[in-house]
């Protein structure tokens, strides 16, 4: 679908590429009689400005990765690179993306960028408050890339913009009260209703991964028990497909033997791959996790009530080996079932490209106010 590249490639960048929009009829940066004799022009680009090509960025704990994407939800090209360390300055991040970014719009016609960031995102979308994989505290990063970049930078939760491109381009479309949960090492949430983001009072909405379903379960790295990432995630598959394999059990003889006895070197896609061949109890790890889901699941319902739940992130891949699970506790475990119409419970539809096609789009409500803005400037010059 999207043709990936090596993102280490420098210096080949003429400065004239930093201009948003230089060399096309966007560009917005000429004397007064270019911008008169544009704005015609400018004017009929803005009819069909919701064809506006965005960037999109999704920055997670290993991988940052970079799109282009057209209006459809189409990623157009799309760079990788890895994650600057923890102990990396922020600044180093900024330059990753800002890096990226600019490569892109080489070749694209970009209007905006979305920065989808595993972390606590403020309510105005500008400051990223915390960072588990990253060195943000606080951290200003809509201020910073809009100085570097000149285009209109927007910052979302990374899950927040999975949800928003299932809703808008992928398995939520047509549900306007849609949760989203992003199955990956931990559990990401997102709810979409009437074609809004939920982000609450300070931004922070979603955060369901660590809502105690275990009074004294499992220690978390929030610093409590029994979250429910600790019972539903890969972090949990592999946690629990690991300690049965330590613990000699002959149930994971098999496992252990794809692995060449190696314990550290299970992991979760190998559980799932070993489970899609018939393997009994890595059907019964996803199981576990599935029906956790299913659990997790029923306390939402019983929360935000929405019509569809769409599941993504990596342990999606599982397909109906964690779905049917999950579907089947959730029944069992819904308030009111039997009186109340049940949710559906289906898998995401865009993969590991969700964060970055939802940020893109999210990137291009505020590039259309952004060109609305010039454009209205410059048709008072025009008239006068
Ligand atoms: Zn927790």
């Amino acid at each position: 679908m999207s043709s990936s590249a090596d993102a280490g490639r420098e210096g080949r960048r003429p400065l004239s590429g930093l201009v948003p929009g230089a060399g096309s009829a966007t560009g917005g940066h000429g004397g007064r009689t270019a911008q008169r004799s544009a704005s015609r022009r400018r004017r009929a680009v803005h009819l069909s400005s919701l064809r506006l090509t965005t960037v999109g960025v999704d920055i997670g704990g290993t991988k940052v990765a970079a799109g282009a994407v057209d209006a459809d939800g189409r990623v157009l090209e799309q760079l990788r690179t890895e994650t600057p360390h923890k102990s990396k300055s922020p600044k180093v991040v900024e330059d990753t993306i800002v890096e990226l970014v600019l490569d892109l719009a080489d070749r694209h016609d970009v209007h905006a960028v979305g920065v989808g960031a595993a972390g606590w995102v403020d309510a105005d979308r500008s400051r990223v408050l915390f960072a588990p994989h990253l060195n943000w505290r606080g951290e200003p990063l809509r201020q910073a890339l809009s100085d570097r970049l000149r285009f209109p930078v927007v910052v979302e939760n990374d899950a927040n913009a999975a949800a928003w491109a299932e809703w808008r381009f992928g398995a939520g479309r047509g549900e306007d009260h849609l949760v989203m949960i992003t199955l990956g090492t931990g559990i990401g949430g997102g709810v979409v209703r009437e074609g809004l983001l939920e982000r609450g009072k300070w931004g922070l909405a979603g955060e369901f991964g660590h809502m105690q379903v275990v009074a004294g379960g499992h220690r978390c790295p929030c610093g409590n028990r029994g979250c429910w990432e600790q019972y539903s995630s890969g972090n949990a598959l592999v946690r629990d497909a690991r300690e049965l394999a330590a613990a000699e059990s002959p149930v994971a003889e098999p496992l252990l033997d794809r692995v060449g006895g190696d314990v550290s070197a299970i992991t979760g896609p190998l559980v799932t791959e070993a489970a899609r061949e018939g393997d009994a109890v890595a059907v019964e790890l996803l199981h576990d996790v599935g029906r956790w889901l299913g659990v997790g699941i029923a306390n939402l319902a019983a929360a935000l009530d929405p019509g569809r739940f769409v599941v993504g992130g990596g342990v999606s891949a599982a397909g109906d080996l964690l779905i049917e699970p999950a579907r089947d506790a959730f029944r069992r475990t819904l308030t009111g079932r039997g009186f109340r119409p049940e949710a559906q419970i289906v898998l995401a539809e865009l993969g590991g490209e969700a964060g970055l096609v939802g940020a893109a789009d999210l990137a291009r409500q505020v590039a259309r106010r952004f060109r609305t803005v010039r454009r209205r400037r410059v048709e008072r010059r025009g008239g006068a």
